[in-house]
């Protein structure tokens, strides 16, 4: 097994192989093509190209495909790779004669120029069966080669989502047995011991979802407080937040960085319908976001935006939706069309008038020899419920929830916003859409102008001019590709580089959207816009202290209320609040600067918001304990009277939920 493309190839030079078996997904094509090319260069067609992953999809027309796509690959495999590769092993242990002698199961190959179909057994397979490559010793040099550990405990989803490769697999779910799974927990944790900052990603579709699961998730917790790995644990929870579900959060506690993650998706309800997905409903995302917030735990939703009668309204009103609901974190992505998924097939590409573009997948491309290798995405830019003017103005929206929501930039400030009856996604709008009929500082109408070109440049019609264009900035770069990622890239600008006109500009739009506003709510808006200016850790020049700033309301505790009531519930007496760091986040962010020092501006600041984790430590902590609160409202009879900003029922429920003091910064 090689993980390695050097090491693999050195190999291969030095013994031919029979058989190379790829794992195939659609961020490693082009790197697994590369491979195979070289194979044939070297033993022309003697080595059996086998390719089997989540993109080998189980239609019959999207096959046919992959054979003119990949035309060196000899056989696919459909499914779980254990049962394919295993039988096309047994039949090529037969010789030439006997390899194409009849199907082999899971597998789909060419003869005589017919399509040969084995029979998909792959999920037949009784998960006790497979031993572990962990215990025996398989993926020791991949563990000594510091890779994440990945850890499987069940196999298939039960739902049906089209928009993902896991979708179309119909197969009851399956676990591994528990007494395996832990000793696979102890083996991974003894072999990191002294790297505890190695994330361990648990390879779960649905963690929760299985009666063993809150066993496992308590055994995790127990390694970790025993052998001190891990310290954090990755995992896609299950997608009904079912008592298991519960469980399975509580047992892992702090190892669990991401909190509660309810990705809707979408709630257009025939979008729902089409996409074949189960949301939650709005009251059980109420009685999670509840429970989230009791156990002092964030909770997050993940949306996409493009798929099936998604319109930009219909988006926009998510986005309220969920800023209402009260989750600390959202996150917008676009649809991108995943090759193994129903969604990416032609026919549905043609039933819903998708039309997608080219961009490049993260950071994924390298010089291997004289080949520029890139991997890319396709993803949906226009349907025929949005045009390509909504895509643009979503990814505005997009870069704007991405800043505040998981930057914290200028947190406080928007909180207050939304205290103020003003729905987000139409400040964010404003925000990224300033009127030429207005006099704006130039440098903020450059801002807005190069994110849109940026947005717009990246997307390219064709895999050709994705190609020249990624290897020309590829050279112009000296080896390194232009920041692929926006959002941090622009989140970036606006904490650091932008800071000459941000206050201005965001206390213009707050009065331009809410000219009702008087003249103490505005001064209200412009001191909290100066705390949140201040708040930001000046990276080129890091001091302990970041001074004292007058006050008043408790800006912790509203903050440890996760803003959920409004600022007045937190008022005090005047006083002051003073910012500091502590001396071990001094250390850290100055060992930062001393090793990135040499970076210009633009690469320094994206490379600090793209390192520098959790991104509280950007942020001064703030210490309000001279501060002496107002009497102020009993806090049902606030739940009572304010009104909720989007939708009718109850959004503030969450507000009965005690206020326990805690100051850690993970939790924001
Ligand atoms: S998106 Fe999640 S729930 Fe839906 S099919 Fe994929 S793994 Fe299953």
């Amino acid at each position: 097994m090689y993980k390695d493309v050097a090491l693999l190839l050195n190999r291969i030079k030095h013994q031919q192989p029979d058989i190379v078996g790829f794992s195939f997904y659609f961020w490693n094509q082009n790197l697994n093509n590369y491979v195979v090319q070289q194979i044939r260069k070297l033993y022309g067609s003697d080595v059996l190209i086998v390719f089997g992953g989540p993109s080998v999809d189980s239609d019959q027309a999207e096959q046919l495909k992959l054979f003119n796509n990949f035309p060196e690959v000899d056989i696919f495999v459909e499914g779980e790779g254990e049962a394919g590769f295993a039988a096309i092993v047994n039949s090529a242990l037969g010789g030439e004669g006997t390899l194409y002698g009849s199907p082999i199961d899971c597998s789909l190959y060419f003869q005589d120029g017919q399509l040969v179909k084995g029979e998909n057994t792959s999920t037949n397979l009784n998960l006790s069966n497979i031993p572990s490559p962990y215990l025996n010793g398989s993926l020791d040099q991949f563990l000594k080669a510091k890779y994440m550990p990945l850890l499987q405990a069940t196999r298939t989803c039960p739902y049906q989502c089209t928009f993902c490769v896991e979708g179309k697999e119909r197969a009851r779910l399956r676990a591994f047995p528990l007494e395996q799974v832990k000793r696979e927990i102890d083996y991974i944790c003894e072999w990191n011991r002294d790297r505890p900052h190695v994330v361990l990603n648990l390879a779960e579709l649905n963690f929760g979802i299985h009666r063993q699961d809150p066993e496992i998730a308590e055994y995790l917790r127990e390694a970790a407080d025993r052998v001190g790995y891990p310290r954090s644990v990755y995992f896609y929870q299950d997608k009904k937040f079912r008592e298991s579900g519960k469980q399975v959060i509580s047992a892992l506690g702090h190892l669990n960085k991401d909190g509660v993650i309810f990705s809707l998706q979408t709630d257009h309800p025939e979008g729902i319908l089409a996409i074949k997905r189960k949301n939650l409903s709005n009251e059980m995302i109420q009685d999670g976001i509840s429970w989230a917030k009791a156990n002092r735990v964030p909770v997050t939703t993940e949306l996409i935006f493009g798929l099936p009668h998604e319109t930009y309204g219909s988006m926009v009103d998510l986005l309220n939706k969920c800023v209402a609901q009260g989750f600390d974190s959202i996150m917008v992505h676009n649809l991108i069309l995943v090759e193994g998924s129903e969604l990416a097939r032609e026919p549905e590409i043609e039933r819903w008038g998708f039309h997608a573009s080219y961009r490049l997948l993260g950071n994924n491309s390298a010089m291997l020899d004289d080949t520029f290798i890139y991997e890319f995405e396709k993803v949906v830019t226009a349907s025929d419920t949005f045009n390509f003017e909504d895509f643009i103005n979503i990814r505005c929206l997009n870069l704007m929830f991405f800043s505040v929501f998981q930057g914290s930039f200028f947190k406080y400030f928007f909180h207050y916003v939304k205290s103020k009856d003003i729905l987000l996604a139409s400040f964010f709008h404003e925000f990224m859409n300033p009127s030429n009929a207005e006099e704006w500082p130039s440098a903020y109408f450059q801002f807005v102008k190069d994110f849109r070109t940026a947005a717009v440049e990246e997307l390219h019609p064709d895999l050709d001019s994705l190609a020249v264009a990624a290897e020309q900035t590829y050279f112009t770069n000296d080896g390194v590709v232009e920041p692929a990622r926006l959002n941090p890239y622009f989140y970036s600008r606006l904490m650091y580089r932008e800071r000459d006109w941000i206050e201005t500009v965001l206390l213009r739009v707050f009065c331009n959207i809410a000219p009702h506003l008087d003249g103490a709510e505005i001064s209200e808006a412009k001191n909290i816009l100066e705390l949140c200016g201040r708040l930001v850790v000046d990276l080129r020049n890091i001091q302990p202290c970041g001074g004292e700033i007058d006050v008043d309301f408790d800006p912790n505790a509203w903050r440890e209320d996760k803003f959920h009531q409004p600022k007045q519930d937190f008022a005090t007496y005047e006083g002051s609040v003073s910012l500091s760091i502590t001396d071990d986040r001094i250390e850290m962010l100055r060992s930062f600067c001393e090793r990135e020092s040499h970076l210009d501006d633009k690469d320094f600041f994206f490379v600090a918001v793209e390192t520098l984790f959790p991104r509280t430590v950007l942020f001064y902590d703030i210490d309000s304990s001279g501060l002496e609160s107002l009497p102020h409202k009993n806090i049902e009879d606030t739940v009572i009277n304010h009104s909720p900003t989007v939708f009718e029922e109850s959004v503030t429920i969450n507000a009965l939920v005690s206020r326990s003091k805690s100051s850690d910064p993970e939790m924001d």
